[in-house]
């Protein structure tokens, strides 16, 4: 097996990045007490078992993207009555930056419907960035594709991390996917890399795919070097008017399990709960996070999808005994330190990534 020994404390497991397709299937077919055991020992192994990091995701342009993502009904090219909203100016963005804050958020995501921004559009979400910064919060933004020169510019006002999805296996994204390819997306992701940004980058599940593609996804992502620093997992969000309205949804033990094999694979990232949770009863999130879920999108809306409210999130995080980070000493880990925030979430509602 190839390692990556070389990033990982002697106390903890090599990470990998070479992980098959058989393998990660394997991991899918194990018993899920089995399969939740092993993703809880090496949760305990890179993170605080009892942490969740809080994220809070804004849409700062919202509607009348040209992609055609099936999931999303910021797409102009389906009829989903969303109200469109041209790039918000700075001040109000940063307002809502003190909200998150003050609600005990940590990091600070913001998501913009484009394919990919304009360089003039750059300079406000620089802006952004950099008074999103000052408050001391990380910042998080996703925008679409970029290229180097942009990157670079979002690195030099001190972006934290780039959200930018991989959204299903490379099979399967024909189906949901037509004005942008997979290696589009993993060009984007390379050029965030190259600038010194930390990477963001999930999927979507409940998208009508078969698990085999679930395997897919999370071996793309665990055969990045290194692992995305966050890796967002949604549970589609159907919106009517979007291709994907009426898909098979995912059951809750079937998420579940992809949390853990995200866990397992991935051991050293921050997982996140991204959109869907509003459908998910305290059970399935209570179990997302024993399978080593260990961040939230915590706030009202998810670009244009509801999210849980902050008090369910707050009762339910106490029930648990779970603490914010912030308020626990993060664990060590080897490649990964934080998760990051925006496109993820949106992901089953929309977002850029
Ligand atoms: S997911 Fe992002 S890129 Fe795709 S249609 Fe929605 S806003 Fe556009």
């Amino acid at each position: 097996m190839a390692a990556d020994a070389s990033s990982a404390p002697a106390s903890q497991p090599a990470l990998r990045h070479d992980w098959t397709r058989a393998e990660v299937e394997a991991l899918f077919a194990l018993p899920f007490n089995d399969l939740l055991f092993q993703a809880q020992g090496l949760h305990r192994q890179y993170h605080q078992p009892n942490s969740v990091q809080l994220s809070t995701l804004l849409s700062i342009k919202t509607g009348a993207c040209p992609e055609d993502c099936a999931y999303c009904p910021q797409s102009v090219r389906f009829e989903t009555g969303l109200k469109k909203e041209p790039l918000l100016d700075v001040e109000v963005v940063l307002e809502a930056a003190r909200e998150a804050k003050d609600n005990g958020a940590t990091r600070f995501c913001m998501g913009a419907a484009w394919r990919s921004p304009k360089d003039r559009d750059l300079e406000r979400v620089e802006a952004m960035v950099r008074g999103v910064k000052a408050m001391g919060l990380e910042t998080c933004v996703t925008l679409g594709m970029l290229k180097p020169a942009q990157a670079e510019r979002l690195a030099g006002a001190g972006l934290d991390y780039y959200n930018h999805n991989l959204d299903t296996s490379p099979e399967y994204y024909g189906k949901i996917i037509s004005t942008r390819t997979y290696e589009d997306r993993l060009d984007t992701l390379a050029n965030v890399r190259a600038a010194g940004v930390k990477v963001c980058c999930g999927g979507i599940v409940g998208m009508g795919e078969e698990q085999s593609d679930r395997a897919g996804l999370l071996q793309q992502l665990a055969n990045l070097s290194p692992h995305p620093e966050s890796v967002p997992i949604n549970d589609l969000v159907q919106v009517a008017g979007t291709p994907l309205k009426g898909a098979d949804a995912l059951g809750g033990i079937e998420f579940v399990r992809v949390i853990a094999v995200a866990r397992i694979l991935m051991p050293a990232s921050y997982v996140r709960l991204s959109a869907g949770r509003t459908a998910m009863s305290d059970e399935t999130q209570a179990l997302a996070f024993f399978a080593g879920a260990n961040s939230i999108f915590y706030g009202e809306k998810l670009l244009t999808t509801e999210n849980p409210q902050n008090a369910r999130d707050r009762a339910l995080l106490v029930q648990l005994g779970i603490q914010t980070e912030g308020a626990v000493a993060p664990a060590a880990s080897a490649e990964a330190s934080a998760s990051c925030g925006a496109g993820a979430a949106a992901a089953s509602t929309s977002c850029c990534g």
